[in-house]
């Protein structure tokens, strides 16, 4: 009768603490979580951005696309309006295209923990990726299959241009970030899939393209990230960007 007795308090004492262990791991559900979470300082450094804001999954990166520098293609009643004449990126003569730049309401939505894909999506026609100064970048193509060839003409002084839909971007180096905002080795912006985009030097050498995988990128130490991590690099030489797809998986973008 005794021995039976403990054997009663032994499972008393166990159930207790099986339920008090259970209500403990049901406290904090995902619900209970903030709507927002504190956004790392490396997303900061989009000075361009009108709000940026995390859910702890991805960042969202609200941006209305126009440049913040000068540029032939602003209405010549704006004061950024900057006229333009002569040799543009690649020793081409600028030739202006019939576009002007317009305000968009782009939301980038870029993963805060950027992860390898498992398979690697080709790049959309339209924004890829955001710069620092909120300007998009868009990929090695003029249209499906069109390499940019004739459309370098149209680059202005800092090397950008409008589509017909007024969205100014940029498919090769933004010359204003690489030499007023920022230097040739700096982070100049994240593509949709999370992973940094670099300029186009590395520890005082020019990058090739020949130095980069597929995706137009490499894994070393960086300044912002001196554990290592993917990152892209802008060359002088097309795919210019970025290569053959995401290297991550790709957020998404709404306008
Ligand atoms: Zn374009
Ligand atoms: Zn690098």
């Amino acid at each position: 009768m005794k021995s039976a007795k403990i054997f009663t308090t032994i499972i008393a004492i166990s159930i207790a603490f099986a339920s008090c262990k259970k209500s403990e791991s049901v406290t904090p559900p995902s619900t209970s979580l903030p709507s927002t979470v504190t956004v790392p300082d490396i997303y900061k450094k989009i000075y361009g951005a009108s709000s940026i804001t995390s859910n702890g999954t991805y960042i969202y990166i609200k941006t209305t696309g126009a440049p913040d520098h000068g540029s032939a293609y602003y209405a010549t009643s704006n004061s950024l309006y900057e006229s333009f004449s002569g040799t543009t990126f690649g020793g081409a003569s600028f030739k202006k295209n019939p576009n002007s730049i317009g305000t968009q309401n782009y939301t980038f939505k870029i993963p805060v923990n950027p992860q390898v894909a498992s398979s690697h999506s080709a790049t959309p026609l339209g924004p890829i990726g955001v710069s620092l100064n909120g300007v998009p970048f868009f990929n090695q193509y003029a249209g499906p299959n069109q390499p940019l060839t004739n459309e370098v003409v149209s680059f202005d002084q800092y090397w950008g241009h409008p589509s017909p839909t007024s969205e100014y971007h940029y498919h090769v180096e933004p010359l204003y970030l690489t030499t007023v905002k920022a230097n040739k080795s700096a982070l100049l912006g994240f593509l949709l899939d999370g992973f940094p985009v670099y300029g186009p030097t590395e520890n005082g050498t020019t990058v090739s393209n020949a130095a980069l995988d597929a995706y137009h990128g490499h894994i070393t130490a960086t300044t912002e990230y001196p554990n290592g991590i993917y990152h892209y690099h802008i060359t002088s030489t097309d795919p210019y960007i970025n290569g053959n797809g995401f290297y991550g998986t790709a957020g998404t973008v709404s306008r």
